[in-house]
């Protein structure tokens, strides 16, 4: 197991996690001035304490923001608040989730390990940065219902949480929506920036294309699977398999939380109306 350390202008970071049948299972982390953005899963505690305590000596870290409620990003929440003695903020949506726990799937704790639950605060539209300049909460649901990036305008960069994660996707979550997610994506590409810290990709440089790449190709993918299901009259396991072929590994690893067949069925939500209309 091999943590990865990240350098990038004003921000460290830290990717840390289980490399598994050839699954990227690295969560990041971010510092940058005095916030910490994110917390990584609670099985990777050690390594994000030493990252922790490292840029506290440093920097003074005196904020901990967290994008949203999955256990990659909020695990380690309620141990850095007693270690660097800070406040932890989160987006409202995810306030009850974080409070009560939630459950999760067999291998989400395998993966990622169990959180302890925390009283978090709710994240302002906007703070201060340590420099003066201003970073900004930009809710971007789709992944989750709950899930905020934050923007740092001066500095060009975008804390994207797990919006981008990868150009084509193959796969979704059971939670997750894709229009929802393509909607998201086009507004946040209405502002300022160049570069994307992604939290499982680490740094990507053109960040702003690589989500411009994404929400094409999922819009072009939602447009086909539109019309194989209202005109062609295709159901959506033959879709499925027609575009993307059979279940992977991530299906069978996952319980089918993660499936081609989510991400198929996800594409023809906005449309629901309409499609009960052609049925
Ligand atoms: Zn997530």
């Amino acid at each position: 197991m091999s943590n990865e350390r990240i350098t990038y202008g004003p921000v460290e970071g830290l990717r840390a996690g289980r490399y598994g049948l050839g699954l990227n299972l690295k969560a990041a982390c971010y510092r940058i001035g005095r916030t910490l953005i994110d917390t990584g899963p609670p099985n990777q505690w050690r390594a994000v304490r030493r990252f922790a305590i490292e840029q506290d000596e440093e920097h003074g870290i005196d904020r901990v923001l967290l994008t949203h409620h999955h256990e990659d990003h909020a695990g380690n929440a309620a141990r850095l608040r007693e270690l660097l003695d800070v406040p932890v903020y989160a987006p409202e949506k995810s306030l009850d989730r974080l409070r009560r726990g939630i459950s999760l799937e067999t291998y989400r704790w395998i993966v990622w390990g169990r959180p302890r639950p925390i009283e978090a605060e709710p994240v302002p539209e906007s703070l201060t940065l340590a420099d003066g300049t201003s970073l900004r909460t930009l809710p971007a649901p789709g992944h989750t219902d709950d899930m905020v990036c934050y923007l740092a305008p001066a500095h060009d960069l975008l804390f994207a949480a797990d919006l981008y994660v990868t150009r084509r996707p193959e796969y979704l979550r059971m939670d997750e929506h894709a229009p929802r997610l393509i909607e998201s994506i086009h507004n946040v590409l209405e502002h300022d920036f160049d570069t994307v810290l992604c939290s499982h990709q680490g740094v990507v440089e053109d960040g702003r294309q690589a989500l411009a790449d994404k929400v094409k190709y999922m819009e072009a993918l939602c447009g086909v699977v539109r019309r194989r299901y209202r005109y062609d009259k295709l159901a959506v396991p033959e879709i499925t398999d027609e575009i993307l072929g059979r279940e992977g590994m991530l299906y069978w690893m996952t319980g089918g939380d993660f499936s081609k067949h989510n991400l198929i069925a996800s594409c023809l939500d906005e449309v629901a109306d309409a499609s009960a209309i052609v049925d």
